[in-house]
C-alpha cells in the first residue's frame, strides 16, 4: 500500500509556516515537519523594529498563527532544533539533536542573518543587533536605560531604530557610509525626505563615514570612532548593516547558490525536489526578467503559499511586484518594485513632498518601475499595475493628483 509522501520545510518562520497552512488549504493530507531554530514558535518580524519594540503591541500579535493551529493542522512543528545537514540523494535532512528526517519534496525558508560589524570592539557588550524577538526584547530594555545610541548604516532596520530610540528620549547618532540613508533600496532623490524627517526629530547623522572601531571599559561599549576620525561617545551600538541570506545547508549540499538558493519561477532550485522561498530564495522572476532576492515580508507572505502550490505540482509561476512598507514617527509608507540605483533615469512626484504626502514614481523609458506613497494610501494597487504594465505613461498626468493613477 503506498505511504502518504512527507514534506519538510526548514525555517520556521513567516515564510514556512504560510507554506504548511497553504499546503493544508490545497488539501494536502501527507505528513508536514516543520524544522525550526527558534524556541519561539513562527512570528512576523515587522513588529520588531516598531509596535513589539515600543512596547505598543502585545508580543501575540507578532504569531503567524495561534499556539494550538500546528497540533489541530498535524503540522509536526519541531521548535529549537537545528538542521545540520542536507542530503538530497537520500532525501533527508540531519538534525541537531542527532535525528535524521527523510523527505519527498523539501522546502528551504531559511531566511537571512544580519550582516555583522567587522571593526574592532564589535564583540563589546551593548553591541546589538536585530533580528530575532529576543533581540528586540533586549533592544527594547537597552533603549530603555540609554542615553546616548550610536546606530551603524541609515538602512530600514537603522531608521526604524532611530525612530524608535527618540521615542525613549536617547540621543541618537546614525553613521552611514552613503552620501544619504536608504541609498540602495531608493537611490540618492528620495533621502532627503528620511533625513529631514530623522534631523527634525534630533537625529544626527554622519554621512560618507563608517564606524572603524568600538571601544569599550570593562567589556561594555563607550565609543564608536568613525573613518574621519571623530569619536562619538555610546552606551549603546545598534548595527543595521544589512542581511545575509542563510544559505550554508544549500551550499554544503551543492545546490546552486549565489546570493541566495537559487530557483526557478516555481521556487524550486537546481537539486530534485527541494524547493526555496522568502528571504533566503534568489528566485527568476518572469515581470523584472531576471533574477531577485527579495528581503521583505510580503514576499514571506506571499511566498510561502506559492511554493506550496508548486510542491503539490500545481504550475506556479511567481511574480509579484516586490512590496515593502515601514513606519517612522508619523510617517508611513509602501514601496512597490525595487528603485536601485541604475534601474530609473528620472523620478516623478505627485502631491506635497515637502508635506510629506506624495507618490513618488520612477520610470525608466518613460514607464513606471515603482513607486512609494509616502502617508497616501490605498494606491499600492494601482501602483503596481502601472509596474506591470510596462507602458509608457503622460508625466503630466502622472503629477498630477487630480487624475486618476488608472488614467495615465
Ligand atoms: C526587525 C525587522 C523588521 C522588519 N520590518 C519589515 C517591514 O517593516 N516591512 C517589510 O516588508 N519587511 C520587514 N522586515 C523583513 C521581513 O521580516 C523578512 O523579509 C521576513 O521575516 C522573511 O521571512 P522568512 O520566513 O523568509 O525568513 P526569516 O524570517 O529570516 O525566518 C527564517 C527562519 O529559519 C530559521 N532557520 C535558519 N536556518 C535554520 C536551520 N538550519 N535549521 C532550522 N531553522 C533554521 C531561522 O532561525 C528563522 O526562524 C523586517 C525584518 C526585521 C528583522
Amino acid at each position: 500500500m503506498p505511504t502518504e509522501p512527507t514534506y519538510v520545510i526548514v525555517g520556521a518562520s513567516l515564510a514556512g509556516a504560510k507554506a504548511a497552512e497553504t499546503l493544508r488549504e490545497e488539501g494536502f493530507s501527507g505528513g508536514i515537519v516543520l524544522l525550526g531554530e527558534e524556541t519561539e514558535r513562527p512570528y512576523e518580524r515587522p513588529p520588531l523594529s516598531k509596535g513589539y519594540l515600543l512596547g505598543k503591541e502585545e508580543k501575540s500579535a507578532a504569531y503567524v498563527h495561534d499556539e494550538g493551529w500546528y497540533a489541530q493542522n498535524e503540522v509536526d512543528l519541531r521548535l529549537g532544533t537545528s538542521v545540520t545537514g542536507l542530503d538530497p540523494g537520500a532525501r533527508q535532512v540531519s538534525l541537531s539533536d542527532g535525528f535524521t528526517v527523510g523527505y519527498d519534496r523539501l522546502l528551504l525558508t531559511t531566511g537571512a542573518v544580519p550582516r555583522r560589524l567587522s571593526a574592532p570592539g564589535g564583540d563589546l557588550a551593548s553591541v546589538l543587533y536585530l533580528r530575532w524577538m529576543a533581540d528586540s526584547e533586549r533592544l527594547g530594555a537597552a533603549l530603555r536605560g540609554s542615553g546616548t545610541v550610536v546606530i551603524v548604516g541609515a538602512g530600514w532596520i537603522g531608521l526604524e531604530v532611530a525612530a524608535a530610540a527618540r521615542e525613549f528620549g536617547c540621543a541618537v547618532t546614525v553613521v552611514e557610509p552613503e552620501p544619504g540613508p536608504l541609498y540602495r533600496h531608493l537611490g540618492p532623490e528620495l533621502g532627503s525626505v528620511f533625513t529631514n524627517l530623522h534631523t527634525e526629530h534630533g537625529v544626527t547623522f554622519r554621512f560618507e563615514e563608517s564606524v572603524t572601531e568600538l571601544r569599550g571599559s570593562g567589556g561594555t561599549v563607550r565609543e564608536a570612532v568613525t573613518s574621519a576620525g571623530a569619536v562619538l561617545p555610546a552606551d549603546l551600538v545598534v548595527v543595521g548593516i544589512g542581511a545575509v541570506p542563510a544559505t550554508s545547508l544549500a551550499s554544503a549540499a551543492g545546490l546552486d547558490v549565489g546570493n541566495g538558493v537559487i530557483v526557478d519561477a516555481g521556487l524550486h532550485s537546481s537539486a530534485p525536489d527541494v524547493f526555496a522561498a522568502g528571504d533566503v530564495a534568489n528566485s527568476y522572476h518572469p515581470l523584472l526578467g531576471r533574477h531577485v532576492r527579495v528581503e521583505h515580508w510580503a514576499n514571506a507572505l506571499n511566498g510561502g503559499p506559492a511554493v506550496a502550490r508548486s510542491m503539490l505540482g500545481r504550475g506556479v509561476s511567481y511574480d509579484p511586484v516586490p512590496y515593502f512598507f515601514s513606519d517612522q514617527y508619523d510617517l508611513g509608507m509602501e514601496t512597490a518594485g525595487l528603485p536601485e540605483p541604475g534601474s530609473y533615469d528620472e523620478v516623478v512626484y505627485r502631491g506635497d513632498r515637502d508635506a510629506r504626502e506624495f507618490i513618488a514614481f520612477w520610470l525608466h523609458g518613460g514607464a513606471v518601475v515603482a513607486g512609494m506613497n509616502v502617508n497616501v494610501w490605498d494606491v499600492t494597487d494601482d501602483i503596481q499595475a502601472l509596474i506591470r504594465s510596462k507602458r509608457p505613461v503622460n508625466l503630466a498626468r502622472l503629477a498630477d493628483p487630480d487624475t486618476p493613477l488608472t488614467d495615465v
